[in-house]
């Protein structure tokens, strides 16, 4: 599976990893090696080794922490503290490795347990800073991707243009189109409406 990193933050590219939250939500991390492959798409680690169901199950909880005090921060509410501790408690473990090996190539180690230590830290370094302002839902209808907003001006809506942020302008497009050429539309021929 090809894993999406889209959001300027690690921690939240990781609480992506629960898709469409509010419609139809779509568990992308089912398997351990669906874990394993993430750390490794990542950039954390070039071998996390073996992934165990319990380490896969406590991915997932420090996931939601992540997710809930993220969406906390954006709306500037309190962050419940039994996420705030799991988060802390999960980055108190040994942190990935990053070593140079030669010129444009480093040798990442770790195994899952350190990069779940890895992503808590991270989280924290955010939650625990003024970027924490800068986390956005995207803009996009259904999406629940956050992200950080690193724009000048504060104006990122998508988290990825070419996904969520094209689909909004088609649709935008085909409604601009539709009012502009009503005897267009009427030309065509009748057709069942799908969600009927
Ligand atoms: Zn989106």
């Amino acid at each position: 599976m090809d894993f999406t990193f889209v959001s300027d933050h690690l921690a939240l590219d990781f609480s992506a990893t629960l898709t469409w939250r509010a419609s139809y939500p779509i568990e992308l991390l089912t398997e351990p090696a669906d874990l394993a492959a993430w750390a490794t798409q990542a950039r954390l680690t070039d071998h996390p080794g073996r992934v165990t169901r319990t380490a896969l199950e406590r991915a997932r909880l420090l996931r939601e922490s992540i997710y809930r005090t993220a969406v906390a921060a954006e709306r500037g509410e309190d962050a419940a503290v039994a996420d705030i501790q799991l988060i802390r408690e999960c980055a108190s473990g040994p942190q990935v490795t990053v070593a140079l090996k030669a010129l444009g190539e480093v040798e990442r180690r770790g195994g899952i347990e350190e990069v779940l230590s890895t992503v808590a830290t991270r989280a924290g370094e955010l939650f625990g800073s003024d970027d924490r302002h800068l986390v956005r839902p995207c803009a996009g209808a259904e999406c629940t991707r956050l992200f950080l907003d690193r724009s000048r001006a504060g104006s990122r809506r998508w988290c990825d243009k070419l996904s969520c942020g094209s689909r909004a302008n088609a649709t935008a497009y085909r409604r601009r189109k539709a009012a502009a050429l009503p005897s267009e539309a009427e030309a065509l021929p009748p057709t069942v409406p799908r969600d009927a």
